[in-house]
């Protein structure tokens, strides 16, 4: 019987707090908080019988989130505020003596650039006070970590090769929106490629290797190279890797779009005046772009997101793929949410359980592959995220 505190309502803050809500004998108190109490209000009246309690907080402020904490004391916090948070979050978990996860690491506001250094900078201070911080608990990073881990633990004695394939084959029927939060995710697919190569990182241009790859269930899409961060941990948690990519499907409609939203200039950060006001152009843009919460209704399609491992097992090469594949339609059938929200939101949770249940606790801040991926393996499916494997298939890379 524990009590969590989650921050953030927008779409992965419904999902998880609707899953957690489903768990009564672990999350037995729930309280929403969030910058806009109605979006929380909201969460809890869907989900009704006064389950979950509300609170407004500015979660930049580190004194609020100290008061607010505090007053309600929970054992763990869930952070799917913006990553812009997660060290005002962190900083208030430690003054409170409170445990923390997370599903994106920090970026700061004014410098598109996100990396697990200024997280991973708060490793003495957690274990000092045996308090655990689970980094990157959604799917991607969140699962694809654990699905390597787990096929590190029971299917190779080396891995040599990672490709993560992310893949939304989903059609919302707009002509451009994004499956979360606009103003991260167009920060995160504008930005240089990068994969791991022999021992360092190799950059490309956005956008620049390109190959139709497979997916079950779905058929060939175009998938791109694309930075993305479990890639920073995984390299450094499983040195035997040769090469570590990531790949993500994306529609030529969308590429064209954005391509015209950099071109004039409205992907940019730097803050512009207009009419004695300063404005952000990529946040005045999100504000214009359809709320990735309110997808859903419409959205037929489904994502297909895994791992793609190449090793030895007994001294044989071995490959091993594992993925799982999450239609729309369901996800928001049960959540009100599409997919990508959905997809994020229920690792959240069940990373939570982990901690609360006692599976995943140890002093300090560590990334999710460095906990043992099989109580989360045994019940990701059964909370909605079941997953399939092929052993010594064509991985096409
Ligand atoms: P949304 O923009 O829909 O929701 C963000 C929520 O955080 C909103 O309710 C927003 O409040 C709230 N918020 C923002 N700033 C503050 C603040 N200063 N204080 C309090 N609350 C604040 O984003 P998503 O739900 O789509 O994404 C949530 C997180 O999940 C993001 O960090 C995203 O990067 C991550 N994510 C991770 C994925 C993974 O697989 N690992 C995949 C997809 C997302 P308001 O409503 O007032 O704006």
């Amino acid at each position: 019987m524990s009590k969590v505190l989650i921050i953030g309502a927008g779409g992965v803050g419904s999902v998880v707090a609707q899953k957690c809500a489903s768990v009564p004998e672990v999350f037995s108190e729930i309280l929403l908080a969030s910058r806009t109490k109605s979006k929380c209000d909201a969460i809890a009246q869907r989900v009704g019988g006064n389950r979950i309690k509300t609170a407004q907080v500015d979660a930049d402020n580190v004194p609020e989130l100290v008061t607010l904490i505090n007053s309600f004391k929970p054992e763990l916090v869930i952070n799917v505020a913006l990553p812009y948070q997660d060290l005002t979050i962190m900083d208030a978990c430690l003054e409170t003596n409170v445990s923390y996860l997370d599903t994106a690491n920090y970026e700061p506001k004014d410098k598109a650039h996100f990396e697990y250094s200024w997280q991973w900078a708060y490793q003495d201070r957690f274990k000092a006070k045996g308090l655990t911080a689970i980094l990157g608990c959604g799917f991607d990073p969140g699962v694809t970590s654990i699905y390597t881990a787990y096929a590190a633990k029971h299917h190779f004695d080396e891995m040599q090769y990672l490709d993560i394939v992310d893949c939304n084959a989903g059609d919302h029927g707009k002509a451009f929106a994004t499956n979360f939060n606009p103003e991260i995710n167009i920060r995160e697919v504008t930005q240089k490629g990068k994969y791991w190569e022999n021992g360092k990182w190799v950059e490309t241009n956005p956008h620049e290797i390109k190959l139709a790859l497979n997916y079950p269930n779905i058929g060939p899409k175009n998938s791109y190279v694309i930075y993305h961060e479990e890639l920073e941990s995984l390299v450094k948690n499983y040195p035997t890797l040769k090469r570590a990519r990531f790949w993500m499907t994306f529609g030529d409609e969308y590429l064209t779009h954005l391509r015209v939203i950099q071109n004039i200039g409205m992907a940019s950060i730097e803050p512009i005046m207009y009419k004695g006001v300063e404005i952000v152009p990529l946040q005045f843009l999100k504000e214009t772009l359809p709320n990735p919460g309110d997808l859903g209704e419409n959205y037929t399609g489904e994502t297909s997101i895994g791992c793609r491992i190449r090793g030895n097992k007994d001294g044989k090469e071995k490959t091993y793929y594992v993925w799982n594949n999450c239609k729309h339609q369901d996800a928001y059938n049960e959540t009100g949410m599409q997919g990508v929200s959905y997809t994020t939101g229920v690792p959240a949770m069940l990373g939570a359980l982990m901690f609360l249940t006692g599976k995943w606790k140890k002093p300090g801040v560590f990334n999710v592959e460095e906990f043992n991926p099989d109580p989360f393996m045994e019940l990701i499916g059964k909370y909605g995220l079941p997953w399939e494997e092929e052993i010594n298939g064509n991985l096409e890379l």
